[in-house]
């Protein structure tokens, strides 16, 4: 694993379920960028394990559009899908420390306790129902536990969206790491990665911000760092849906590269200057930083 002088190694994780769109592209040209401007390793991680939502092609399309745009890896791109052993070394790892259960109970199961212990103003996340054994029922998913009391409150500085707290106990519950249909579960398979790939610095869309307490817990039990976190605004359309396959984002046009890159730097609130792909990226990389520090968030700390 090389290590930049500023020791930065940071990363781009798309899943592979179409190819690259404005949402997918601010994301990544964020990593990039932060990743330049701390003169650092910018590195790609294709997340194909959610198998049924991954496209088949959507990988190396998304790696040649990033390429057009002149965002190259410093590192072989890796697949999750190739890593599945390191998963399931973790899983084991924590069982070896308690801190797993087999869980039994069915989706509408958590739905209707979780109707119950709402009315009691108890918990928004899983109500812990296997914690102490499965009575009787099959085992489907595999839960971590979650604190209980005080120590269940998670924080972090976000770069971009300032001081976030989650109480993992109340609003998230234990959670799954392997699910029902033998997947792994995002959480899980992010934070080895992260952990193994040396990762210091995680950019990533803000859609992705109340799953941080959530690795952060995981970091902990797994004696991995905690890399700093930089959440970038979301893309929405026109009716304000997150922008993805599903809501019907467009597929990048890379025969005018330069014209994603500026529209992707509009959304970052970048200068946006620049001659030609090369000139842009290395005007923008300049700008970063210091359009970092005029956001309300962290102005002035
Ligand atoms: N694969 C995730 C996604 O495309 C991103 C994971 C991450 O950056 O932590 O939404």
């Amino acid at each position: 694993m090389a290590v930049s002088a500023s020791g930065y190694r940071g990363r781009f994780a798309p899943s592979p379920t179409g190819p690259l769109h404005m949402g997918s592209l601010v994301t990544a040209l964020a990593t990039w960028l932060d990743a330049r401007a701390h003169d650092g390793q910018w590195l790609v991680r294709i997340e194909d394990i959610d198998y049924p939502r991954c496209v088949r092609g959507a990988d190396t399309d998304i790696l040649q559009t990033l390429e057009r745009l002149g965002l190259v890896p410093d590192e072989a791109p890796v697949w999750q899908s190739r890593r599945e052993a390191l998963y399931a070394d973790a899983l084991h790892r924590l069982d070896m420390a308690d801190q797993l259960y087999p869980c039994g109970c069915s989706r509408k199961e958590i739905a209707d306790s979780l109707l119950h212990v709402r009315e009691r103003h108890q918990t928004l996340g899983y109500p812990g129902t296997c914690r102490n054994g499965l009575n009787g029922k099959l085992p489907r998913a595999w839960r971590v536990r979650v604190p209980d009391g005080p120590g269940a409150t998670i924080c972090f500085d976000d770069r971009w969206q300032g001081r976030q707290c989650q109480d993992l106990e109340t609003e998230v519950g234990d959670f799954v790491l392997r699910r029902a249909d033998g997947l792994w579960a995002y959480q899980l398979a992010v934070v080895v990665d992260d952990g193994l790939q040396g990762i210091t610095h995680i950019v990533r869309g803000a859609d992705l911000l109340d799953s941080t307490p959530r690795q952060i817990h995981l970091q902990h039990l797994l004696g991995l760092p905690t890399p700093t976190y930089l959440h970038v605004p979301v893309v929405v359309n026109t009716v304000g849906e997150k922008l993805s396959k599903q809501s019907g984002a467009q597929a990048i046009d890379t025969s005018a590269p330069l014209d994603a890159l500026r529209m992707a730097g509009e959304h970052l609130g970048l200068r946006n200057v620049g001659k030609d792909v090369k000139d842009w990226l290395e005007r923008a990389t300049a700008d970063w930083l210091q359009r970092l520090t005029t956001l309300p968030a962290v102005a002035g700390r």
